[in-house]
């Protein structure tokens, strides 16, 4: 039986995803070929890389605004020292604001560039809340936030007006809600937490931020280098750039970001009605900065902890215990996540209630 699938990430995909992935495992297009097994630069897969790269500029609303979209590989992770090398100039600074463990671990790569300053920080209360009120400095060469903290379940609802570029790790919320994309200089995403399989990056930046820092780039790591290639430089992960292509045209023809951020508000104001009406339950993150992706609950009273676990098991949902710095539970409600199966944790939360 297909579960309910909660799991933070690497996560839920559609399932026609799924289909037509092993099918273009098998032979692809027609091809007598396995897409595993043919040159990324024959015409069939070069089609679906350019048509990848434009379908995000589509769906982000930014066709046309000097824009460019690049799958990568090395994570998000390898974005949180692709953007220093990038973006900071020799001798000069940025300023991140410091929201959960995958904000800081960004802070670290960059601080191996130059000055790096925390302008907010919600560490000290277990970043259970988004700081607010910090102000940006209009000399540092970019500015670099979290729009989702994937693992303590806040999310940003609004962006600062800065002058300088705004650089925003989107990896588990891109395509998730409707926002001004073109506030942003800079996004990147790892695709494995709303988007495609692991094993590549989204980038989308504006091309005229780059070429500044007067620094030498090593060319993998060179973001022009990758444009002038059209995310060709090297070998691409073909597989999971498919595989998101696939993912993005499912969500085109679903009515694009507008017509899942319905659905995504839907399945959050589900659960959280329920985490905020049951008394067995409470919420881990700030009411105003709850994250619309990844819900993050506890139970009042951890004694309970092995009938809710028995039950939601039994329920046939997967992945939903909290990561280890949070504890409790974590529902990763992304894209592909149907309403339904927030119906059945809300109905196994309800008949906890009747079980103690
Ligand atoms: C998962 C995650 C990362 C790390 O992604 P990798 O692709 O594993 O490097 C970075 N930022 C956020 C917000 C994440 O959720």
């Amino acid at each position: 039986m297909k579960k309910h699938n909660y799991s933070a990430g690497p996560c839920i995909l559609p399932q026609e995803v799924f289909e037509k992935s092993a099918q273009a495992i098998l032979n692809f297009n027609d091809s007598g070929l396995s897409l595993l097994e043919m040159s990324h630069r024959s015409k069939d897969f070069v089609a679906v890389m350019d048509e990848a790269r434009s379908l995000v500029l589509e769906l982000l609303g930014l066709e046309g605004k000097g824009y460019q979209a690049l799958f990568l590989a090395g994570g998000a992770s390898l974005e949180f020292l692709m953007v220093p090398y990038n973006l900071m100039k020799e001798n000069g600074k940025a300023a991140y604001l410091d929201t959960g463990t995958w904000a800081a671990a960004a802070i670290k790569e960059a601080q191996l560039f130059g000055e790096t300053s925390i302008i907010g920080s919600s560490k000290e209360q277990n970043y259970n809340h988004i700081p607010k009120g910090y102000s940006i400095p209009e000399d540092a060469d970019y500015f670099h936030c979290t729009s989702n903290n994937t693992i303590f379940g806040t999310q940003m609802k609004e962006f600062p007006e800065t002058s300088i570029p705004l650089v925003c790790d989107m990896s588990s919320d891109i395509f998730s809600r409707v926002l001004d994309f073109s506030k942003f200089d800079l996004i990147y995403a790892g695709a494995q937490k709303n988007m495609g399989p692991a094993g590549t990056t989204l980038i989308v930046v504006k091309e005229e931020i780059l070429g500044k820092t007067g620094r030498t780039i090593p060319s993998m790591l060179d973001y022009t280098k990758h444009i002038k290639a059209e995310s060709m430089y090297n070998t691409p992960p073909v597989f999971p750039v498919y595989a998101s292509l696939l993912t993005l045209q499912w969500l085109k023809n679903l009515g694009g970001i507008a017509a899942i951020e319905k659905i995504n508000n839907a399945k959050a104001a589900l659960l959280y009605a329920e985490i905020d009406r049951n008394p067995l339950f409470k919420g881990a993150a700030a009411v105003e900065d709850r994250s619309n992706m990844n819900a993050t609950f506890l139970l009042n009273d951890e004694a309970h902890a092995a009938t809710f676990d028995a039950l939601w098991k039994a329920a046939g949902i997967s992945g939903l215990p909290g990561h280890r710095s949070v504890g409790g539970y974590r529902a990763s409600m992304y894209n592909a996540l149907p309403l339904e199966s927030v119906q059945v944790l809300v109905d196994v939360m309800k008949e906890l209630e009747t079980k103690v």
